[in-house]
C-alpha cells in the first residue's frame, strides 16, 4: 500500500480528518559512547519512515560496500524525492493552498554538522542541497529563494515541480479549499532517513513537501534540527513523520536521543516521544497523526505512531523489510 493510503487508512473519518527492555546501556567513558558491550552491534543498518523499500535498497548499496551513512541517507531520500508518484516528497509533492510546491529537508551528520532547506522551490532535490548547506556554507539553514539562488549556484536543475497529477488533486480541493492548520484535511508523509555504517558511524535525513495545501509560507517540523531529525553519534537517531506542529511543540527527535541516552530502547523512547503529545491539556490526538522511529548505535531500532498504519521499512542483516509499527490509539 502507498504511503498516503496508510496515512488515509488513518483517517478519523468523523471529521473527515486525515492523518499519518530497557537498553542496558553503559558509557565507555573514554568516548562517551553508549553502548552495551554485550551485544554485537547489528550494522550496518538502514531505517526510513514508511513503505520506501527503493531508497532502503539504495541506502543500504552504499553501506555495504562501505559507504558512509551520510551518503546512504542523502541517497536513500533523493529516491523518494524524484519519485513522482510520491505527492508527499520531492517532484510531485502536493502543493500549498496557492498551487506552490515548497519543500523542506535536512541532513545530519556523525559529527553533530546539520544543514536545512525550507520553503525551497523549482529544485527536486532538496536534501542534497541541504547537504550542500552544512557542507559548503557556515550556516544550518537556508529558506526560500535564497535556498534556490545557492542551489542554483551549486548546480541543481531548475524545474516545475508541480505535476499534472499533483496540480489536479490541488483543484479538486480548491473547489471547496477548507483548511484548518490544526485539523488537517489532507494527508501528509515525511521520509526520513537513519543509518549506521560499518565504522558504527550515524547520519539521519528528512525530506517533505509538507502538509498538503498548507498556508503559502508554512514551515514544518522535517527541516527543524530536534524535531524532524536528530542524531547524536554516541547514542544514535530518530525522525519524525506527521503533523509538524505537534512534533515541533514537543522537540521530539530530541526527546529521542535524551531518552535513548538515558537507557531507554528506541521502541521505548518512541512511545514516550508520542506520550508527550497524547497527554498534553486538551490534546486533539484523535485528529491527526504523528509518528517516529529511532535507532540506537547498537542497531537496534522502534517506531510507534498514535494511530495505526505508520510503519517503517528497515534493512539489516540483509533483509529489507516493511514493518507496521505499533500505535498508541487502540480504541477506533
Ligand atoms: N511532518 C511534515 C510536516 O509537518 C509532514 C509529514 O510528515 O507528512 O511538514
Amino acid at each position: 500500500m502507498k504511503r498516503r493510503k496508510f496515512i488515509k487508512n488513518a483517517s478519523l473519518t468523523s471529521l473527515g480528518i486525515t492523518v499519518a527492555g530497557t537498553l542496558n546501556s553503559c558509557v565507555d567513558s573514554s568516548e562517551n559512547t553508549f553502548v552495551n558491550p554485550k551485544i554485537k552491534p547489528q550494522i550496518p543498518v538502514v531505517i526510513a519512515t514508511w513503505n520506501v523499500k527503493f531508497a532502503t535498497a539504495e541506502a543500504w548499496k552504499i553501506l555495504i560496500d562501505g559507504g558512509s551513512a551520510l551518503d546512504a541517507v542523502e541517497q536513500g531520500c533523493r529516491i523518494e524525492e524524484a519519485n513522482e508518484k510520491g505527492q508527499s516528497v520531492g517532484k510531485g509533492g502536493l502543493p500549498d493552498r496557492d498551487g506552490n510546491v515548497t519543500l523542506d529537508a535536512c541532513i545530519m551528520n556523525e559529527q553533530g554538522n546539520c544543514g536545512a532547506v525550507v520553503f525551497l522551490q523549482n529544485i527536486t532535490h532538496a536534501v542534497s542541497v541541504a547537504r550542500r548547506v552544512m557542507e559548503d556554507t557556515p550556516h544550518v539553514m537556508l529558506a526560500g529563494k535564497g535556498a534556490e539562488k545557492f542551489a542554483i549556484s551549486k548546480g541543481f536543475k531548475k524545474e516545475n515541480l508541480l505535476t499534472e497529477a499533483s496540480k489536479l488533486a490541488w483543484k479538486k480541493w480548491a473547489e471547496t479549499s477548507q483548511y484548518s492548520p490544526i485539523i488537517n484535511i489532507e494527508n501528509h508523509d515525511t521520509v526520513g532517513v537513519l543509518a549506521i555504517d560499518k565504522n558504527g558511524d550515524i547520519s539521519g535525513a528528512c525530506t517533505t513537501s509538507g502538509l498538503a495545501y498548507k498556508m503559502n509560507g508554512r514551515v514544518g517540523d522535517s527541516p527543524i534540527i530536534g524535531s524532524g531529525l536528530f542524531v547524536d553519534n554516541n547514542v544514535g537517531g530518530a525522525v519524525a513523520t506527521g503533523l509538524g506542529e505537534e512534533v515541533v511543540k514537543t522537540v521530539g527527535s530530541f526527546l529521542i536521543v535524551e531518552l535513548m541516552r538515558q537507557g531507554k530502547t528506541p521502541q521505548q523512547a518512541c512511545e514516550e516521544a508520542i506520550r508527550r503529545i497524547v497527554d498534553k491539556p486538551n490534546s486533539q490526538y484523535k485528529n491527526f497523526q504523528v509518528g517516529y522511529i529511532a535507532v540506537n548505535k547498537q542497531g537496534e531500532t522502534g517506531a510507534y505512531s498514535i494511530h495505526q498504519w505508520f510503519s517503517m521499512t528497515k534493512y539489516q542483516n540483509g533483509e529489507n523489510q516493511n514493518i507496521q509499527s505499533d500505535y498508541f490509539n487502540k480504541n477506533c
